[in-house]
């Protein structure tokens, strides 16, 4: 429908301007037939009366609102309207009717000034200017914006295809390991929340919002409705005009919504132009904006132009060949205005114009603004310009930024997912009637390590245990995680707390903070278990059958010695050395001797009765030949045996795990430790994977604790791979354990939060703080020696000494004590053998010769003993008869 709001008023057909006449002049304006056109008018109205007031020019604007389905009426009325004679035309607002208006305009040459975004837009050859910014602009701005906010994935939620232009220089910019861009089409509405919630279940937290302005709050209430309007989801909305809505209901949503816009409110001219039209220069909607300003350029263009030559403005026709004799110069004058040419109107609402050679708008400063989450309203965090189209300028510092994130942390409480596993977080067994909730249910190092972060950032924190217990595992088949990662990925928690090993595979799917924690993977094996040494260990080095082959060897080689020396000349003596022609020979080589001889020179001690024959010496040599290596290869032995006995350690490394086959072990299924010799290119690794897949009953367990408890249990027959830290804790309580060999790998633990996660600078910079003030190591030494029964392994084996224990050579002292009783015995004997010697010889009683021979052997002072005895005290009768 064609409704003509001014009448028109046909005064200035034909004319020709001369210096100094009041001008009259008509413009062909055409609008879109919505609400935010009323505006657009009282705006056009208000450009129309300030030039009448300052210029001597008259301007008359035409101002047609048009649907935007009516291309036919839009090519008759801009017909009907050429022919009233007309300077420019301006508009239309939508790309449907403008071909019609713009190949009117270009072939009767009258200068035409569009406004919207088009991106069909041909301008070459053409009289047309497009104010708007070009769809490239636009495009590289949202683009960069996009690679600023770091987006790796983001979902495009779009109107209509036009989406796909605005869009397509953020899709080049695209690197080939960039995850996949999702397209989701809106649909007609006005429900939209079918497509929302299709698109919450993608999991995707990035969002770029392409659909007019007026849909834009429908599309977020419903998106708020289906939880697409959480603290860790963000927007980029693309309608220049977002910023201007009612943004009233959507104070304190925490997510971050950014757009951009052309019209800075705050500017002199917009505030100026708020006053004049009566509106909050906020709600200035961008298409305005651009009329106010198409009409600003033109009527100052003209006004340059006619100071220097006369211009007729005629009336034309659709349907001949003439056309406007000074549309050419003036669209020259537009494109190039000279030096000191001022606007008419007080300045410009979009910012200074520009056009390229083609008349499309550049250098166009694009405001990035963001929605406040306190407070009302948009703020601005940065500009984008084409003359530095991969850059943001941003306005907000780097410490505006940290301000506002310290204020936002201290009114959050964060969902912590955690696992149960010692030391890092147990259940707290209740004291007698105590019922615990919250917290209070959990205790250790994990529930410290928050405690201490949230004292820095003044936060708080709720834990939760992951309900199947697992760190967090890729499963390809089902494509999804599992564990605390898997709990992050469903947003069910913003952070994971425990041993969580930093890994590849899991930093693409969550971030992670600085580590905590630095570790490897080791090998946990079991001691080897000391039996008490046998008391008769000493004589452990030679076996049993090596010794009663000396014995034998000791007898039968004592016989021959003396079998030889009696058949040896040199070995039967003359017993009176200072007679030479003695009556009879004396050999010394006894049955007694010979043992002598043979048992000093194997004990190594030697013997003061040697042999002189020659086959005596080379059989006694013999034997002292044997008796070196015997003697020689026990004290090696037994040096080698106690050692052994103290540090029997078949395995030193995981080389040596991967050489054998009679120690199995394995791993924590599902950990990142299993995964490191899964993915491993070393091929020992590789091989103990292989070794550990195929061994049957399985090697892998599901906790920590299982797999300690295998160890224990398997008598070394089991080894367990596990993280340094974990050996550490259980080792300083279980003493039976130990690590075994260096560290294979170096990793860290730390904590996992959901992707793009604002604070976590915050949290990096209080872990360093901790780690810098020491409050680390107090934590790990809490929790490793200190609590939970540590410390106990270090203070035992500090009290172990390096030295044989009394059992490991208690034997030696048996053999000594038996040695001396049996001595005793002997010596006993041969006291009481000569006591009766002597009572026989001397006639006396076997008391009085005890007696004496008793007195005489406890006086120690006593060095003498006489041969002849003294005289004998009388014998008594009755003694003699007792004999
Ligand atoms: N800390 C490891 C993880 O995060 C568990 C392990 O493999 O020992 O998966």
């Amino acid at each position: 429908m064609l409704f003509i709001l001014c009448a028109i008023v046909l005064l200035g057909c034909g004319q020709t301007f001369a210096a100094n006449q009041r001008i009259n002049l008509n413009l062909a304006i055409f609008l879109g037939e919505d609400e935010h056109s009323k505006v657009t008018e009282i705006a056009i109205k208000n450009a129309l009366s300030i030039i009448k007031a300052k210029t001597k020019y008259h301007v008359v604007g035409h101002v047609f609102p048009l649907q935007e389905s009516s291309t036919f009426e839009a090519g008759q009325t801009v017909c009907d309207v050429v022919e009233t004679g007309v300077a420019a035309i301006f508009g239309p607002e939508s790309p449907q009717i403008n071909e019609v208006i713009q190949s009117v305009s270009s072939s009767l040459q009258i200068p035409h000034f569009q406004t919207f975004w088009n991106s069909k837009l041909q301008l070459n050859e053409s009289q047309t200017y497009n104010l708007h910014p070009s769809a490239e602009s636009l495009s590289q701005a949202l683009s960069t914006l996009v690679y600023e906010n770091d987006w790796k994935k983001y979902t495009v939620i779009y109107e209509n295809e036009d989406s796909l232009m605005r869009l397509r220089e953020s899709l080049k910019q695209r690197k080939p390991n960039d995850l996949a861009v999702t397209f989701r089409k809106l649909g007609t509405g006005p429900d939209y929340r079918p497509i929302l919630k299709q698109i919450k279940s993608s999991e995707d937290l990035h969002f770029i919002l392409d659909c007019k302005a007026d849909h834009i709050l429908e599309v977020l209430r419903q998106a708020r409705e289906v939880k697409l309007l959480e603290d860790y989801h963000s927007y980029i909305l693309t309608d220049l005009d977002a910023h201007s809505l009612d943004w009233s209901e959507f104070i304190g949503v925490v997510t971050n919504i950014s757009t951009f816009r052309i019209v800075d409110p705050k500017s002199a001219s917009a505030k100026n132009a708020g006053k004049l039209w009566m509106i909050d220069p906020k709600t200035i909607k961008s298409k305005t904006a651009l009329m106010y300003d198409a009409i600003n350029l033109f009527i100052t263009a003209f006004r340059d132009l006619a100071q220097k030559e006369e211009i007729e403005i005629g009336p034309l026709s659709c349907e001949d060949y003439y056309v406007f004799e000074h549309g050419d110069k003036i669209f020259n004058i537009v494109k190039k205005p000279p030096k000191n040419s001022r606007s008419i109107l007080p300045g410009y609402l979009t910012g200074p114009v520009f056009f390229d050679k083609n008349g499309q708008r550049s250098n166009i400063d694009i405001q990035i603004v963001e929605l406040m989450k306190a407070e009302y309203g948009f703020r601005v965090t940065g500009t984008w310009n084409p003359n530095n189209p991969t850059a943001i300028t941003y306005k907000l510092t780097s410490e505006q930024r940290e301000k506002e994130l310290e204020k936002e942390i201290q009114r959050k409480n964060f969902k912590v997912v955690s696992r149960i596993g010692p030391p890092y977080l147990m259940t707290r067994v209740p004291e007698y009637g105590k019922v615990y909730y919250g917290n209070d249910r959990f205790e250790g190092y994990a529930m410290d390590l928050m405690a201490e972060i949230c004292n820095i950032l003044n936060c708080s924190y709720t834990f939760e245990l992951v309900p199947d217990g697992k760190y967090g595992n890729y499963d390809p088949d089902r494509k999804e995680w599992n564990g605390l990662i898997g709990h992050l990925l469903n947003r069910k928690a913003d952070l994971a707390v425990c041993d969580l090993t930093i890994t590849y595979e899991r930093r693409l799917a969550v971030d992670f903070t600085t580590p905590f924690m630095t570790l490897g993977i080791s090998i946990l094996y079991a001691k080897p278990t000391k039996e008490p040494p046998e008391l008769l260990s000493f004589a452990g080095p030679l076996s049993l059958d090596v010794w009663l082959y000396m014995a034998t060897s000791y007898l039968i080689i004592s016989m021959i010695i003396f079998l030889v020396a009696r058949l040896n000349p040199n070995d039967w003596e003359n017993p009176h050395l200072c007679d030479p022609n003695p009556e009879e020979l004396e050999n010394i080589w006894n049955i007694r001797n010979c043992c002598w001889l043979t048992l000093g020179s194997i004990m190594a001690q030697g013997c003061d009765l040697l042999p002189k024959g020659v086959s005596t010496r080379m059989v006694t040599a013999a034997w002292w030949f044997f008796s070196l290596i015997m003697t020689s290869s026990y004290t090696a032995n037994m040096a080698a045996f106690l050692t052994m006995s103290r540090m029997e350690l078949t395995i030193t490394s995981a080389e040596d795990l991967a050489a054998q086959n009679k120690i199995k072990y394995g791993c924590l299924a599902g950990g990142s430790t299993c995964s490191f010799f899964k993915d491993t290119n070393f091929s020992t690794y590789h091989q103990m994977w292989v070794q550990m897949e195929s061994a049957d009953p399985t090697v892998f367990e599901t906790t920590n604790p299982d797999g300690v408890k295998r160890v224990l249990t398997s008598k070394r027959k089991y080894a367990f791979l596990m993280e340094s830290t974990n050996i550490e804790y259980e080792s300083e309580r279980n003493c039976d354990l130990i690590q075994v060999g260096g560290q294979i790998d170096s990793k860290g633990y730390g904590i996992a939060m959901t992707a793009n996660f604002q604070y976590r600078k915050s949290f990096n910079e209080a872990i360093l703080k901790m780690q810098e003030g020491g409050v680390l190591d107090l934590l790990k030494n809490k929790w490793w020696k200190e609590m939970n029964g540590g410390g106990k392994c270090s203070e035992e084996e500090s009290s172990e000494e390096d030295e044989l224990g009394l059992d490991n050579v208690g034997g030696a002292f048996v053999v000594l004590a038996m040695g001396i009783g049996l001595a005793l015995i002997f010596s006993l004997c041969e006291f009481l053998w000569m006591v009766k010697k002597l009572a026989v010889n001397e006639h006396i009683s076997f008391r009085v010769a005890l007696e004496h021979e008793l007195r005489f052997a406890i006086n120690i002072w006593a060095r003498q003993k006489k041969v002849k005895r003294d005289p004998l005290p009388i014998v008594d009768k009755s003694d003699l008869k007792t004999k």
